[in-house]
């Protein structure tokens, strides 16, 4: 069948937060935008449609304002007590920390400098935000989930012109015989079509749901591992890219995985139900012990948002791939279970014996395990921490594995246990783009002249660890880039 050509100014790949943030921008550029999707439109909105929280720099009341509709400066100042401020220096050394101080500067330094920018952008283009959970780093949620964001990126940018067409996985890049990208090849329901553009946006996802590419780039054992997202993003645009040159960046052997469930489905499409229902993240109240009945990680070596993205690896290396979060009844008193608790698979039982049993777990070395758990923590500890963003030093003495904050005894029945499996979020690894620019860069050190990425697709920002809410930041910073300097690109091309 003869490859069909449809022309726009920029073309963009992907219907999640970073495409359309980067077709808003480029709409905003007075560009004609097209826009393709791999998903059936029921379906669209990619990993975005599944989140609930952001992070961002705001420096007090004055900077939230603009950001909500229904929420009074009352409610404003109570989120506030929680956090009063991010600064850009805060959300820097955020960053820092989690990785190591292996993030890449230059992407950073723009990932930081633009995030509140980004966020009033958002809020001008029609989006708005509400107060965030209690359990949350992140103080605002936008409004309706990141399934009510994307609904209304979607509607913006339809009303807007876009042009969205679905079912249509994107399989190649077109050149010219410089080199410059001037389309993308796809598959679509009347066969293989040329959607040919002036720029082209790449922000369809990383390889999380492709098993091939977790077990080369992540190591045994990826292959099998279950996605928390959407099964589209396999990588493709990655592939594309590097088939004709680009630059990887960044961290391709680590990931975002983190505790879930033990009955988490193999993917999960977007839909208005919130998904946070299989998230398991009590490891910082809790010990996590494996099948032979021991801990294998320091629980609460830092806040929940800090340690649940690197703890999905942890668990992963457990014999099974499964591990089982213990609590006593304290938990239940203090009310420290989220919500998302109340439909946990779980086991309970009087004694520490009878829940091992019930597990299906070392019996002598789990009671061994919580034991010596109890009695490495000392009397004179300072008060247990509620605070999302505040650890407590509580810490274990003399256990080789320390529990370093949040730490109780495991001694007051009913004991209960919620078995876990490591949860893919999605991978690090992704292409060297010009932070200012987003433009993708070619492996001979220049520029790809009309290829530009933003997203997951954008590696360099994470390294082995993540901080909560930060996808949704970069996906929304680094699209708008891609999307203005995209517009920019295709209006300096001949018509
Ligand atoms: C369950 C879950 C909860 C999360 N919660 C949060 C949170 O609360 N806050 C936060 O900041 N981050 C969260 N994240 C991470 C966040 O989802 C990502 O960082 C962010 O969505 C990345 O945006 P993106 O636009 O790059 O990718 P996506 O939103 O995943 O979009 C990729 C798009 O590309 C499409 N696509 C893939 N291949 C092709 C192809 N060949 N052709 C055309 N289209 C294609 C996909 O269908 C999809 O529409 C969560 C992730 C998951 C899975």
């Amino acid at each position: 069948m003869a490859e069909a050509t449809i022309h726009y100014d920029v073309l963009v790949v992907g219907t999640g937060n970073a495409a359309c943030c980067a077709a808003l921008a480029a709409v905003e550029g007075k560009a004609r935008v097209g826009i393709l999707e791999k998903a059936a439109k029921r379906d669209r909105g990619g990993n975005s449609a599944l989140t609930g929280h952001i992070r961002f720099v705001f420096n007090g009341i004055e900077d939230l304002r603009p950001l909500v509709k229904n929420t009074s400066d009352a409610e404003l100042r109570a989120l506030l007590e929680r956090l009063p401020q991010r600064t850009e220096a805060d959300a820097w050394d955020e960053v820092m920390r989690v990785t190591d101080n292996q993030s890449d500067q230059e992407m950073l330094q723009v990932h930081v400098t633009e995030s509140l920018k980004t966020m009033h952008w958002l809020a001008a283009m029609g989006h708005d935000w509400v107060p965030g959970s209690q359990w949350n780093e992140n103080i605002l949620n936008p409004n309706g989930g990141g399934f009510g964001l994307q609904q209304r990126h979607c509607t913006l940018l339809e009303k807007a012109g876009a042009v969205f067409h679905y079912d249509s996985p994107a399989v190649g890049l077109v050149q010219d015989a410089t080199g410059r990208v001037t389309g993308v090849r796809a598959l679509t329901a009347e066969g293989y079509k040329v959607f040919s553009a002036k720029a082209v946006v790449l922000a369809c996802g990383s390889f999380e749901a492709n098993p091939e590419m977790r077990a080369r780039y992540l190591g045994p054992g990826w292959d099998m591992v279950r996605v928390r997202g959407v099964p589209f993003n396999t990588g493709d645009g990655l592939r594309m890219a590097l088939d004709i040159g680009a630059m990887p960046h960044g961290s391709w052997s680590s990931c975002h995985a983190s505790p879930q469930d033990i009955n988490l489905p193999p993917f999960t499409v977007p839909s208005a139900a919130m998904h946070a229902d299989k998230n398991r993240y009590m490891h910082p109240y809790s010990i996590m012990v494996n099948m032979r009945g021991e801990r294998f990680v320091d629980e609460a070596d830092d806040l929940r948002g800090k340690t649940y993205a690197k703890m999905g690896r942890a668990i992963l290396a457990q014999p099974g791939g499964v591990a089982f979060q213990v609590l006593d009844a304290k938990a239940r008193n203090m009310n420290l279970y989220p919500p998302n608790y109340a439909k946990a698979t779980t086991a309970r039982a009087d004694t520490l014996e009878k829940l091992a049993e019930q597990l299906d777990i070392n019996v002598p070395n789990f009671v061994r395990t919580v034991r010596e758990f109890n009695a490495a923590i000392p009397a004179n500890l300072p008060p247990f921490s509620r605070n999302p963003v505040v650890l407590d030093g509580r810490s274990t003495q003399g256990l080789t594995l320390p529990k370093s904050n949040y730490s109780m005894t495991v001694e007051e029945p009913p004991f209960e246990a919620w078995p876990v499996r490591c949860g893919m979020t999605f991978t690090f690894g992704g292409l060297r783009t010009e932070a200012k620019t987003a433009q993708v860069q070619h492996v001979a050190g220049w520029p790809i002249a009309g290829l530009y990425a933003a997203g997951e697709m954008a590696g360099g920002l994470w390294v082995g660890n993540y901080a909560s809410g930060s996808g949704m930041m970069a996906g929304a910073t680094f699209g708008r880039i891609a999307g203005i300097h995209a517009a920019t690109a295709a209006h300096q091309q001949p018509r």
